[in-house]
């Protein structure tokens, strides 16, 4: 009808056409209901069609690290590169900010990570890495975590150990799931020490059955983030990376959520004494997600052997030259902000002051951790002890209270019970992010007379039963 050629619509038109016409990813098209219609950003903060003013608490899904205003420095870069060469297929030529683009992150990264692709996406990213891997080494099982998350689709979801994202699709075959040395739910040994000598002894048992030979990588989110930022045991990465080498297997870490600064490095592996992975891919964090834009980095190893030889991996939109544009600028005014020293002098001692204030607060607030400005609380019941709820139901009472509670203090962001995600875009000054923990203080103490207050639990409206992450 006429009124889609309309230039202005009223929210109710928005609100119908999504309604007939949209589809979500990880929830039901139902659930366009019960989201705010966003239409203005700036900084750290989201408007919505009320004039609501929302406090960005997770950067959208751990990606707008430089929050939502765009420099004047990357809004010229771009627009330069769609005045020049707006679109250019890589197959057939070749725009001189790929080269440059490349060269500034062989610069940066640590090691010899001298070689990148530029697909679109984490996921993409993470396809190609394990393309990659098995092409290098011959050999086609790839070894990952059950607490993970590599993407959306089919062979980074066949990577994927969280079994909430995985929808029964497991069609991609050759990959092997291993235990994270995890101390916070399930424990191997009662220091972290013994938990993490535990997991590797059991990782080493689990490479000599599968069969060294048959075995092309292991592929690891160096610290797993959306299972709840789950900070390796000093010694694990260290392990893995002397597994690899002794078994002649590769190492794949993926940063797609953890690059780009979040955790206070360029990249998390650098958190981990000697660590460099054979392929390291990332994403988010590499343009701000102002434009979809994601790397895969290699080792000069891999450099060399695909100097005369096709990776096979490609897409139209792979290394497009305005997305690149875009990192390469936004990674520019990242370092000329300095943004990794913001992380770590700045955020990282806030959100760990915070955190454990809030651990001490609540009984039910069980533990918490942070690295840079990438924290996470988990939630457990206060009379069983138990995790809030598990892992893939839908919300429970308690925590529809807590989400709606979340919103109204005028916080936005991805909850996944029985973790609360705390990762505000990098550029958040100290005292926006003080306010953030005042906010999420008051939806908590919410949350704490729920756990209390039976009535109230029977009052709460079944449109808040939707999990929209
Ligand atoms: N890998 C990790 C660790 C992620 O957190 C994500 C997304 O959240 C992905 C891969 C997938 O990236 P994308 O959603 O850009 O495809």
């Amino acid at each position: 009808s006429q009124r889609h050629w309309q230039s202005t619509w009223s929210e109710a038109e928005v609100r119908q056409a999504a309604r007939d016409h949209a589809m979500l990813t990880w929830s039901g098209c139902s659930a366009i209901d019960s989201l705010p219609i966003l239409e203005r950003a700036e900084g750290v903060y989201v408007y919505d069609t009320t004039g609501k003013k929302y406090l960005d608490w997770t950067s959208e899904a751990v990606c707008v690290n430089l929050g939502h205003t765009v420099p004047e420095s990357v809004k010229e870069a771009m627009v330069q590169q769609m005045e020049q060469t707006p679109f250019v297929y890589g197959g057939i030529g070749f725009v001189p900010v790929r080269a440059q683009l490349a060269a500034l992150l062989a610069e940066l990264a640590p090691g010899d990570l001298n070689g990148f692709l530029f697909p679109s996406s984490g996921s993409e990213a993470n396809d190609c890495a394990i393309r990659l891997a098995r092409l290098y080494t011959g050999k086609t099982k790839i070894f990952n975590q059950y607490r993970s998350y590599h993407g959306g689709t089919l062979a980074p979801l066949g990577a994927t150990g969280d079994f909430r994202r995985r929808f029964a699709q497991d069609s991609a075959t050759g990959f092997v799931k291993m235990f994270n040395p995890e101390p916070h739910y399930f424990r191997w040994g009662d220091t972290d020490e013994r938990a993490c000598e535990m997991a590797l002894a059991c990782l080493e048992e689990q490479i000599v059955a599968e069969g060294p030979s048959t075995i092309a990588a292991i592929m690891v989110e160096s610290i797993p983030g959306s299972a709840g930022v789950l900070i390796p045991a000093v010694g694990f990465m260290e392990g893995i990376r002397s597994l690899c080498n002794q078994y002649e297997i590769l190492m794949i870490c993926d940063e797609v959520m953890t690059g780009f600064g979040r955790t206070g490095e360029l990249f998390g592996f650098q958190h981990f004494d000697g660590v460099i992975p054979d392929i390291v891919t990332s994403a988010k964090g590499l343009t701000g997600s102002w434009q979809p834009l994601s790397m895969v980095g290699v080792r000069q190893k891999l450099k060399d052997f695909f100097f005369d030889k096709a990776t096979g991996w490609g897409s139209t939109f792979q290394a497009h030259p305005v997305a690149m544009a875009c990192g390469y600028a936004s990674l520019k005014y990242m370092l000329d902000q300095k943004l990794l020293t913001h992380v770590q002098t700045v955020i990282q001692p806030i959100m760990i002051e915070e955190l454990d204030r809030l651990v001490s607060k609540y009984d039910f607030v069980k533990q918490a951790r942070c690295v840079g400005a990438f924290g996470c609380l988990d939630l457990i019941d206060p009379q069983t002890g138990e995790r809030v709820m598990q892992l893939g139901e839908p919300l429970t009472k308690e925590m529809q209270i807590f989400k709606k509670a979340f919103n109204n203090e005028g916080l936005i962001g991805f909850l996944r019970p029985p973790q609360v995600h705390c990762a505000p875009p990098l550029i958040i000054s100290e005292g926006e992010l003080r306010d953030g923990f005042q906010r999420l203080d008051r939806a908590l103490n919410v949350l704490q007379t729920s756990f209390q207050d039976v009535e109230k639990l029977n009052k709460v409206d079944s449109d808040d039963m939707i999990l929209t992450w």
